[in-house]
């Protein structure tokens, strides 16, 4: 299975050098992501290269102009039978987490929308746009961030991208549980010890602790997740 994004922005080297790195990098490498960072300002339509204007009824800031999008949105789906979802991050949008990175991840394609300045057309939002998603309650200068936490979050689900795939399952918001904590070498790292169940090779004892300490944490730090379930 490959996953595709298509990101429609005005910053494509920001959203390839960002996602050329590390984990995403080796993924897009070994061909198990693809990524089609696509200019907006390509579509501009103008020789100027001007994909904004100001707004109607006046105010501050500029708008993103509604045909350079539908232009580099019809042309990124055109053929395309089956229409891929459009998701434009917005902070107007429904908060994203792991559920929806889960839902998302079994799609084949997704196109991902990033505004800027004081946003986008309404009315090119009612045309293509199937979702809208936000990372938080703030406001970001513009949606590239945005999307690459979303482009990031949703690969690593993608089967073969993580070496051991059950790190996926078993880590925070999986089961509406926090992941229990870890612990490397050394054995003793001033004074402090690793817990003596991780050091017993006793499978059945690591699993019950790590368990309880995952419910233990999770009462404590978000004690609203265990109410969701
Ligand atoms: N004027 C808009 C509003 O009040 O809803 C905010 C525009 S923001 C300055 C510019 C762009 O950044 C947005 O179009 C969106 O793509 C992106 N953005 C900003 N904050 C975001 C957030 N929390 N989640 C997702 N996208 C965000």
């Amino acid at each position: 299975m490959i996953m595709k994004f298509t990101i429609l922005t005005l910053f494509p080297e920001m959203i390839e050098n960002t996602m050329s790195e590390s984990i995403t990098g080796r993924a897009i490498k070994n061909g198990l992501v693809e990524l089609n960072a696509v200019n907006i300002r390509d579509y501009s339509g103008n020789k100027h290269g001007q994909v904004d204007d100001y707004p109607y009824g006046g105010g501050a800031g500029m708008v993103m102009q509604p045909g350079p999008i539908y232009r580099a949105y019809m042309a990124v789906t055109e053929g395309k039978e089956k229409k891929p979802r459009v998701i434009y991050m917005t902070p107007q949008g429904r908060t994203f987490n792991q559920g929806i990175a889960k839902e998302l991840a079994r799609e084949d394609e997704l196109i991902l929308l990033c505004g800027h300045y004081e946003g986008v057309d309404e009315r090119v939002i009612e045309m293509i746009v199937t979702d809208e998603l936000s990372i938080g309650d703030y406001v970001l200068t513009g949606g590239e961030l945005p999307a690459m936490v979303v482009m990031d979050t949703i690969s690593r689900l993608v089967p073969g991208v993580l070496h051991n795939d059950t790190s996926a399952s078993e880590e925070s918001f999986s089961n509406n549980l926090l992941e229990y904590p870890q612990y490397t070498r050394p054995e003793e790292f001033m004074g402090k010890k690793v817990p003596d169940v991780l050091l017993s090779g006793h499978h059945a004892n690591i699993e019950k602790w790590r368990k309880e300490q995952s419910i233990e944490r999770t009462r404590l730090k978000r004690p609203d997740l265990l109410n969701e379930g």
